[in-house]
């Protein structure tokens, strides 16, 4: 396996996205097409009809008109078929889009595929990493509702093409809409738009949507409206699957929010719009296959991990979670929290909730070696830092403390 391989398997999403969008893209046209393809031949049809119905007997008048009507029929069609035209163009465009998309992002994995990469080492894996966690962090600004922050880092790096911006913008605009301004407008919109996939998933938001319209007329005491779209969006389309929650939501009407009647009070809570927001949410990654967790996350979680041991600092809640401010001169930290990133202040709160990896095996450098100091390494490893750093194969430098040492000062461990 090379050593891109299993890199590329992480990356799975970032090919998905563009997939579903040009799936998506390329089912409107279809639909699109067989509407228009359908009503067309429809009006081919009545005109041939009208033409075998003439005869010999009839009068001018009746031949005139006819002729009147298709001519008027064969002006629909053309209006009919230019607007087709405009469409399939701008469908044609969005497509276009998704390609360059698909094409950017499947450039940007190629080059794992370079000779040059071949361990993490490498400066080529370093500069792609590097671009990859500048994806990551776009992605999560973008996620968390910080899109000015997140769309100026992909303009910067030049990493558009390589984020979902598209899709993640228009879900926290409508994920926004429902949680904080309470307007169903913009989901119903967007369910409208995506009829078929939610029939097709047998999603309930449309259905939950429209019963919070309800809820909301109820709400400002506007009976006579609720009343009509009780009757017109919700028996009408729902009585079948959903009629006891619609015979148990109509009693609204008899008891508004200040009555805080206990049976209905869920109704009326504002975590409705909570829980209509993350359904939404959840309904829109499945329809874009975005992955429901940001990926920066989900990383951090991982190493945080597979560092975490039994023998690291557990966080108390309320302490110090920001390290301290910086001084001139910081004097160098030498307990865990300056060693282990999990015990840092940094991590700490983090590494939480996070389970513990399990460290079947011990790593342990081949050649251990004390220094006077008490601190064991490595010793091919200490030995080359130690020329590294000052150029002298007479001395011997601790990593973490600089303290130097002469060249043989060390004594063998051998761990039992
Ligand atoms: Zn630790």
């Amino acid at each position: 396996m090379a050593f891109g391989d299993n890199l590329l398997q992480l990356e799975e999403p970032l090919l998905r996205v563009p997939c579903e969008s040009m799936r998506k893209t390329f089912k409107t046209a279809q639909r699109v097409l067989e509407k228009n393809i359908e009503l067309t031949s429809a009006t081919c049809k009545s005109l041939n009809k009208s033409k075998k119905s003439e005869d010999i007997d009839m009068t001018r008048e009746a031949v005139k008109e006819n002729a009147q009507q298709a001519v008027a029929q064969v002006d629909g069609m053309i209006l009919r078929m230019q607007g087709l035209k405009r469409k399939m163009e701008q469908i044609q465009e969005e497509q276009q889009t998704h390609l360059a998309t698909t094409k950017a992002r499947i450039d940007f994995l190629d080059k794992l595929s370079d000779p040059q990469m071949t361990d993490m080492d490498s400066d080529a894996y370093k500069q792609w990493s590097r671009t990859r966690v500048e994806m990551l962090v776009a992605d999560y600004c973008l996620r968390d509702g910080c899109l000015k922050t997140g769309l100026a880092h992909c303009k910067n790096l030049d990493i558009e093409k390589l984020v979902d911006i598209d899709e993640l913008t228009e879900c926290h605009r409508i994920e926004e809409s429902l949680r904080k301004d309470h307007q169903i407008t913009a989901c119903q919109a967007w369910c409208q738009e995506n009829k078929q996939f939610l029939k097709k998933v047998r999603s309930g938001l449309e259905f939950e949507i429209k019963l919070q319209q309800f809820i909301e007329l109820a709400r400002a005491n506007r009976k006579t409206e609720a009343i009509q779209y009780y009757r017109q969006q919700l028996v009408k389309n729902y009585s079948e699957t959903h009629l006891a929650v619609l015979q148990q939501v109509s009693a609204l009407l008899a008891f508004p929010p200040d009555q805080d009647v206990e049976h209905y009070a869920h109704f009326y809570a504002d975590e409705r719009w909570d829980s209509l927001a993350r359904m939404f949410v959840e309904t829109f990654q499945d329809l874009h296959g975005l992955p429901t967790r940001s990926a920066l996350v989900r990383y951090v979680a991982t190493g945080i991990s597979a560092l975490k041991t039994h023998s690291c600092r557990v966080y108390v809640e309320g302490e110090e979670e920001a390290p301290p401010k910086k001084t001139a001169k910081i004097p160098r930290d030498l307990s865990r929290a300056h060693m282990c990133p999990v015990c840092s202040v940094e991590l700490r709160r983090l590494a939480a909730s996070l389970p513990y990896a399990m460290h079947v095996t011990s790593r342990l450098e081949p050649d251990p070696v004390v220094l006077p100091n008490n601190r064991i390494y490595g010793l091919a490893k200490l030995l080359e830092y130690s020329k590294r750093v000052t150029g002298d194969t007479d001395k011997i430098v601790d990593p973490v403390t600089e303290e130097t040492f002469g060249a043989h000062v060390y004594s063998m461990v051998y761990p039992t």
